[in-house]
């Protein structure tokens, strides 16, 4: 089903009393993809949004999804404007002037005055308020005016609709996997690619912790053809088609070697 969207009402952008701060802005706090990790959204962007730099997202059969909070912060704002504007949203004051919304939301999880960090959950997607179809509305702020938004210090695309995946509240920096040859010893290399020395091997069936991910070699295994590998150990790397992570690709949140 193709979502509608509809601008908030005027009465929308303004933030009701927040105070200005004298000081100079702080650096931003690190804002991840308001949902859980391993998520992946629809972002869209438009110049008629209101306020302008405003992200409405979207998925499949999205309502009733969960909600995370950006950054940690302290949820300063649980409101219900009713059938208007925002409807059920939740406000985050991250310090240093920074502040998100979470608007059109179909039920709270948190209230005023409390604390919360990386993926906590805020409440559920829906499509109160000046809504039209389930989708949340999601902004940053900084010292009460919108700004475009980042997702780990990368800007979001400007205008238009793109997929943004989220690493919010993965559980590490680390990721797992499981070996899966079909019962062969898997070699492992010195390097991120079959031209390093052999290391040694894992059995079919290791379960490994992968510290972090890098491209290498392209190699076909178990689950299809990928130039991933993955470092399980001091140079020690494996390639990445043989194991199942449960992720396409990279890992959320695991870092690159
Ligand atoms: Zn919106």
């Amino acid at each position: 089903m193709r979502k509608r969207w509809i601008s908030l009402l005027v009465t929308g952008l303004f933030v009701g009393g927040a105070l200005v701060p004298a000081t100079p802005a702080l650096a931003a706090p690190t804002f991840k993809v308001p949902f859980p990790c391993g998520q992946s959204w629809s972002g869209q962007t438009r110049s008629d949004h209101s306020p302008a730099y405003a992200v409405d997202f979207n998925r499949t059969d999205d309502n009733g999804d969960p909600v995370v909070a950006s950054a940690p912060g302290t949820v300063d704002r649980v409101t219900d404007l009713g059938g208007t504007s925002y409807g059920k949203y939740v406000r985050i004051n991250h310090g240093g002037g920074y502040s998100t919304y979470y608007a059109h939301l179909n039920g709270f999880n948190v209230s005023v005055g409390q604390t919360v960090g990386y993926g906590k959950v805020l409440g559920w997607v829906g499509s109160t308020g000046g809504s039209t179809g389930p989708h949340l509305h999601y902004e940053q702020r900084l010292n009460g005016a919108d700004i475009q938004v980042r997702f780990n210090g990368t800007l979001g695309l400007y205008w238009g609709t793109r997929s943004y995946a989220s690493d919010n509240g993965c559980s590490s920096g680390s990721g797992n996997g499981t070996v899966d040859t079909s019962g062969t010893p898997l070699t492992v290399r010195s390097g991120p690619g079959t031209g390093y020395a052999s290391v040694g091997t894992v059995a079919d069936g290791t379960r490994v912790t992968i510290a972090c991910q890098t491209s290498g070699t392209t190699v076909t295994g178990t689950y299809g053809t990928s130039s991933i590998w993955d470092r399980i150990g001091s140079g020690r790397y494996i390639a990445d088609a043989y194991v199942y992570t449960g992720s396409d690709g990279y890992i959320p949140g695991v870092p690159r070697c």
